[in-house]
């Protein structure tokens, strides 16, 4: 018997940049990259438009992706190490 699969629908999988994880959406963090200003800002409501990038919510990716410049390479732009830091601080990651 086939599992019931019933918010799959609403709960899209997405991988983090850091570690490469993948989990649902709704259990990472989300980074937006703004439409035409390109600029990078923390998304906690996962609402904001434009591309994403995802994020572990723990210290080590967060650590990891400052050290990788993990977020960068998923959005092709230069993103504010201070973008992180705040994410990091509003999680009580540190
Ligand atoms: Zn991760």
């Amino acid at each position: 018997m086939p599992k019931p699969r019933k918010r799959s629908r609403h709960n899209p999988i997405r991988r983090c940049a850091a570690c490469r994880r993948t989990a649902p959406k709704a259990e990472l963090i989300r980074f937006a990259r703004t439409p035409r200003t390109l600029q990078v800002q923390f998304d906690p409501a996962q609402k904001l438009p434009g591309r994403g990038a995802y994020l572990c919510p723990n210290p080590d990716c967060f650590r990891l992706a400052l050290k990788r410049k993990s977020l960068e390479r998923v959005l092709k732009v230069k993103v504010d190490e201070r973008v992180l830091q705040a994410a990091q601080q509003a999680l009580e990651l540190s």
